[in-house]
């Protein structure tokens, strides 16, 4: 017998990520990788965590850092969290913060939280894969988030209906976006809070990049706006933002953050407790520890080496790419999103570009919950070096141009 056919309704949802194959690819030294949406490890504060992990291992905290803790997580974190959020207009406290297993966990247990099969999800075309490789598993149908455009929450509410089910939440990806690099005006913002309220919805805020910006004018979070609306009270809030020190200090260490109404951290406290207890307390105190000495100076650091490979990317495009291709220019984060002419597909191209010219990047359509964009890719200037960045900008421009040739 193949135990597949038991499997419930929602693994059938659940696809291999095309992203996890080609991260394979980092690998093959000759390659050129603008693929993976990862950090440059050589960028990690390691002699901050090696310092602090000996600190918590040789010291009072040691078996507390080996023990189970509680689901709500390591408290000296949540206090820095408190303060972190209201030093970026957020007025949380202790008790609205939940520990979570990287950002891509607190986006699992909304979806869990949330979406019945059938439900709907409004979200971003394109959106961040991860975000709907996490809801997949509850079975949502996805709509289209487009805040500036004339379509009322009544329309919106009205076909998630007609589809069997109601709509549950808007999904954005807020700075400097995965994929596309793109920031979310203050005024998508607060439309985006009009139509949740509308609809009666809640907003999940992923801000996995908030603290990259390079330049630009800072837009306060969409939990801010909202709190500001309502005399500063968290409490009377329906968005639920998601952080993360994955981009910040460490990825590998599995420590993300929901932000959020007491009664919503308080059922996904529960949701943590069935599902995997609690993050792991040893990393919990490291983190915390970094975080105290080492943060902002840290932040600086990054931001200035990846603004540097940014400038580079965005030369390297205007100097290499031909007539009809179009790019964004983040301000902040780790993505660029190239538009080619309608007449290419960029997984094709990709195919091409590893035989021939051994640069790899990850074609855009993943992105669409439709599957459409197929003429659009995502590119990563992270962890390339300028010279490398430079030299495959210009590989790309080539193929490109040769494709649109042929
Ligand atoms: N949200 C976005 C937009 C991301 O790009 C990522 C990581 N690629 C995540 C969430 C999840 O990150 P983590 O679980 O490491 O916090």
């Amino acid at each position: 017998m193949s135990l597949q056919e038991i499997f419930a309704t929602r693994a059938g949802r659940m696809k291999a990520s095309e992203i996890r194959e080609l991260l394979k690819l980092l690998d093959q030294p000759d390659i050129i990788s603008f693929a993976g949406g990862i950090p440059d490890p050589a960028l990690f504060p390691k002699a901050a965590f090696q310092e602090a992990f000996a600190d918590v291992l040789n010291g009072p905290l040691a078996g507390q850092a080996l023990q189970y803790s509680t689901s709500e997580g390591h408290k000296p974190l949540r206090d820095w969290l408190a303060t972190h959020m209201q030093a970026i207009g957020i007025p949380a406290t202790p008790d609205n913060i939940l520990i979570t297993s990287g950002s891509q966990q607190a986006l699992d247990y909304l979806g869990k939280l949330f979406l019945s099969p059938g439900d709907t999800a409004l979200v971003g075309w394109p959106t961040y894969l991860g975000a709907l490789g996490a809801f997949n598993a509850y079975e949502p149908r996805y709509d289209k988030l487009d805040p500036l455009s004339n379509r009322s929450g009544a329309d919106y509410c009205a076909a998630a209906q007609a589809a069997g089910g109601s709509a549950k939440f808007a999904y954005l990806s807020v700075d400097f976006a995965n994929p596309t690099g793109a920031t979310v005006s203050r005024a998508a913002r607060e439309r985006v809070i009009d139509l949740a309220e509308e609809m009666d919805i809640a907003v999940i805020e992923d801000a996995a990049y908030q603290a990259l910006r390079f330049d630009g004018e800072v837009i306060p979070p969409i939990l801010a706006l909202e709190a500001a609306r309502r005399g500063g009270d968290i409490e009377e809030c329906r968005t639920i933002y998601c952080g993360s020190f994955s981009k910040t200090l460490s990825p590998g260490l599995r420590v993300g953050w929901v932000c959020a109404a007491m009664p919503v951290i308080r059922q996904l406290v529960l949701m943590k407790q069935a599902a995997d207890l609690h993050s792991a307390t040893l990393n919990q105190i490291a983190i915390t520890q970094v975080a105290e000495t080492h943060f902002d100076a840290h932040i600086e650091t990054i931001r200035t080496a990846y603004r540097a490979r940014r400038d580079v990317m965005l030369d390297a495009l205007a100097a290499h790419m031909p007539e009809g291709v179009s790019w964004t220019r983040p301000e902040g984060g780790m993505f660029i999103w190239v538009t080619l002419p309608d007449s290419l597909d960029g997984a094709d191209l990709l195919a091409r570009s590893l035989e021939s010219e051994r640069v790899a990047f990850v074609p855009g359509h993943a992105f669409f919950a439709d599957g459409s964009g197929r003429n659009t890719l995502r590119l990563s200037y992270a962890t390339s070096d300028e010279a490398r960045i430079s030299e495959g900008i210009k590989r790309l421009g080539n193929l490109i141009g040769k494709a649109l040739d042929s």
